[in-house]
């Protein structure tokens, strides 16, 4: 497995919107073996294709719990979401503090519907439909956004987006510089 690199808001590849696959293949497989790999590593608990420089419709989410004790394994439940599409959506809303790999260091609240029923295809290409309710909801919604061209500070006023994407400049410029 590889770990990939992942680029940062302002970087234009985030406003493409990810063309669906055709066919769920053992490239697109180890695609999606290396997005996790990356994603564990960061860490985060949720990754799009776009986030690594390509413009397909796959996210990777695991939102299990890290355990306390650092030396105990944590528990993987890995995701692999192909073509995710919002089928249904709660009436009911909740605010999540988000954050995301693209916009190191920079948390906000975000509100989405508090629960969605997602269809998909598998790790395997099987269809699927799920309902998802939570964090896992919230993740999914956030990545889906990020297939759209969409990130989490769009939700945000024009005013805190650039400053928030003004830090994240300024410290990748620092990382370069050192
Ligand atoms: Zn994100």
């Amino acid at each position: 497995m590889a770990i990939l690199d992942i680029i940062n808001v302002p970087d234009p590849l985030l406003k493409t919107i990810s063309k669906p696959v055709d066919a769920v293949t053992d490239e697109l497989r180890k695609l999606m073996d290396d997005m996790l790999q990356t994603m564990y590593i960061a860490p985060g608990i949720g990754l799009a294709a776009i986030q690594v420089g390509v413009a397909k419709r796959v996210i990777v989410v695991d939102v299990a719990e890290i355990p306390e004790n650092p030396e105990e394994e944590p528990i993987r439940e890995p995701k692999y979401l192909v073509n995710p599409e919002v089928v249904w959506e709660s009436l009911e809303h909740n605010v999540f503090n988000e954050g995301c790999l693209s916009v190191p260091d920079h948390y906000a609240d975000v509100e989405r519907p508090i629960s969605v029923k997602i269809r998909y295809l598998d790790y395997d290409g099987q269809k699927r439909e799920e309902r998802m309710e939570g964090l896992l909801a919230t993740v999914v919604q956030h990545e889906i956004d990020h297939l759209n061209g969409i990130v989490f500070i769009d939700y945000l006023s024009k005013l805190k987006r650039s400053m928030i994407v003004k830090k994240v400049q300024k410290a990748d410029k620092e990382k370069e510089d050192a």
